[in-house]
């Protein structure tokens, strides 16, 4: 089905991102987006369609910055949309999320979630995941430490990849019930939900269920 996939390194990231995610396309998906980070600036761009249409469009190897994450969306909760695809952002879009899997309680969530202010622009179960991570960050907390809290509330299963204006450099990983694979090589290091989009890794870890990653 689909995927999830991130490169932070001594490089610009999205050529290579990109390049992971034409791996992942055998998978099957209607979406496919990436987000990167560059001197304290998120900048991503999605839509629904073929990889390569939208890179014609979009331009998305054109993202800057040596830190990227990218997704292909088979969907699960909204329709195939622009809005739906990911990455999906918090209110400040400060933080990007990618996402594999189902939220079951993102019902729930998202109207907590509402009542505390947060604004929705798209039917996904997953867009409540920046915005608790959102909330956890405004509490004080860490990145690392706001992920943590969030994936507790989380019910279902899910490969996230998390970068953020606030850690430059940085890929934060968790999964719980999804696979999700690190790969380290001469170039950088990469998080992904498919061994076969790695490139030039000469050493890979599989991470175990609730296990964090940070990639840096
Ligand atoms: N449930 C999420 C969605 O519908 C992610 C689906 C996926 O794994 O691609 O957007």
């Amino acid at each position: 089905m689909c995927g999830v996939i991130g490169f932070t390194g001594n490089e610009q990231a999205a050529p290579i991102v990109l390049q992971g995610l034409r791996k992942l396309e055998y998978r099957g998906y209607d979406s496919a987006g990436m987000a990167s980070t560059m001197n304290g600036t998120l900048y991503f761009k999605k839509d629904a369609g073929r990889i390569d249409d939208i890179d014609t469009r979009l331009k998305l190897c054109e993202l800057p910055g040596n830190t990227a994450i990218a997704h292909t969306r088979w969907a699960t909760h909204g329709g195939v949309t622009q809005e739906n695809a990911h990455p999906h952002l918090d209110c400040t879009k400060q933080i990007a999320v990618v996402h594999n899997g189902i939220v079951e309680n993102y019902q729930e969530l998202r109207q907590i979630l509402r009542v505390r202010g947060h604004v929705f622009t798209s039917e996904t179960d997953t867009e409540v995941i920046p915005h608790l991570i959102e909330e956890y960050l405004k509490e004080g907390s860490t990145l690392e430490a706001a992920i943590r809290l969030a994936s507790q509330r989380l019910k279902g299963s899910y490969a996230l990849l998390v970068i953020s204006v606030h850690t430059p450099g940085k890929i934060l990983a968790i999964r719980k019930d999804n696979p999700l694979v690190i790969g380290t090589g001469n170039r950088g290091f990469f998080a992904t939900s498919d061994i076969l989009s790695l490139q030039d890794c000469q050493k890979v870890v599989f991470l175990d269920d609730g296990e964090l990653a940070i990639l840096d």
